[in-house]
């Protein structure tokens, strides 16, 4: 069992009912989530959809209009944000330029009083943990930007919170850095085993870390889920595009048998056969969310395929790994089919306005909605 699905787990973090209004602007609505102990749990959406504002809730720097924040089972609303066990990293990591790396991360331990020996030891272990030992005595402007992003995530942690809030942490790194930061950042969740919560408009920096992705928009939650089953199993089409490249057909069903169904998009095209186990009246309006590389591209006709179309290459994107062919069928609609390159660019079989047949299998899509 996944802590989320098993129904003896007690939840660290409860959101019950939550709605934040500034004036009349609603940022939280009405938003019901548990998050357990131990997960990496991601919240990714768009600018402006909320994020910011559940983790200040969570921090207690703000206050829920309407409903109510557990944390361990214990109402939150009147509990201030320094007798929480809970740290925010912010995106500036807001370390003091003129203490060392070493007394960087101790400030928090000194100000709380703990004993020498102790604070020592937790300094050192911390350093370890994050690989900065031999920085110790530095200054930050002595250590590089991925550098400094550890001092601050050392720093967050030397206090054993139970949650650490991470807003945008990555945010001021190059994109290689930033990849291995997010290795670092899942080794460092799973050894110390503190309850992780990354504010994130990165939907593959969310798929990386995380455990559970909740996409956000507008103040809800549209899904949580792993990140595989965001990705396989999206549950809308917004969800479905805002993660990765997707094609979305937009049609009318038709039944045909108990899970299968036509979906009838376009003039001139054949149906979309598919299988769901959602269920569609006759002439209701869907949607099939269909990733790129779940679709095949070859020159013949194949064999046997549930689902073919014939069209035109007329523009290709080259990734080194992969290729995105976007094809243009009768009538104009657009659709991408991506392909791993195992051979050379050279010795690849499709150039632009090669006349190609996409095929794909009944649950290569998942059928939508809305
Ligand atoms: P970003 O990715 O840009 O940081 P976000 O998803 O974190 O966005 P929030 O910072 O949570 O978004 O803000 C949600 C909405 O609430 C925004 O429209 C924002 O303008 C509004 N908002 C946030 N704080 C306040 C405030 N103190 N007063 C008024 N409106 C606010």
């Amino acid at each position: 069992f996944a802590p989320w699905e098993d129904p003896n787990e007690t939840p660290l973090i409860q959101f019950k009912g939550v709605t934040k209004r500034f004036g009349t602007f609603t940022a939280i609505d009405n938003l019901t989530q548990d998050i357990y102990a131990r997960e990496f749990f991601a919240l990714l959406g768009p600018s402006g959809c909320g994020k910011t504002t559940m983790m200040r809730m969570l921090a207690g720097f703000e206050t829920p209009t309407k409903g109510q924040i557990l944390i361990a089972g214990q109402d939150m609303a009147n509990v201030p944000p320094n007798e929480r066990a809970v740290n925010m990293m912010f995106q500036s990591y807001a370390l003091f330029p003129h203490l060392s790396i070493w007394e960087n991360i101790a400030f928090g331990l000194k100000r709380m009083k703990m004993p020498k020996d102790e604070m020592n030891a937790r300094v050192d272990e911390m350093l370890r943990l994050t690989r900065l030992s031999k920085f110790a005595k530095r200054k930050p402007h002595q250590i590089s930007g991925g550098q400094r992003q550890r001092v601050a995530l050392a720093r967050s942690l030397a206090r054993a919170p139970k949650l650490l809030l991470l807003d945008e942490p990555l945010g001021a790194l190059d994109k290689k850095l930033r990849e291995e930061t997010q290795f670092e950042l899942m080794d460092i969740q799973e050894k110390t085993g503190t309850t992780f919560v990354i504010v994130t408009h990165d939907q593959e920096e969310a798929m990386t870390v995380a455990s559970r992705v909740a996409v956000m928009d507008d103040g809800k939650i549209m899904q949580v889920s792993t990140p595989d089953k965001i990705y396989e199993e999206p549950n809308s089409v917004y969800v479905a595009d805002f993660i990765g490249d997707v094609n979305i057909i937009e049609g009318t069903a038709k039944k045909t048998s108990e899970d299968g169904y036509d979906i009838l998009w376009h003039d001139g095209q054949e149906p979309f056969h598919a299988k769901t186990t959602r269920q569609l009246s006759d002439g209701q309006k869907a949607f099939v969310a269909i990733r790129p590389e779940k679709i095949g591209i070859s020159p013949e006709k194949p064999e046997g395929a549930m689902n073919a179309v014939k069209g035109k290459i007329i523009d290709i994107g080259y990734l080194g790994n992969i290729s995105t062919y976007h094809v243009e069928l009768p009538g104009g609609v657009m659709i991408k089919a991506q392909q791993t390159n195992t051979r050379r660019l050279s010795r690849r079989t499709f150039t632009w306005e090669d006349e190609v047949w996409l095929s794909w299998t009944l649950t290569a899509g998942s059928v939508l909605e809305r």
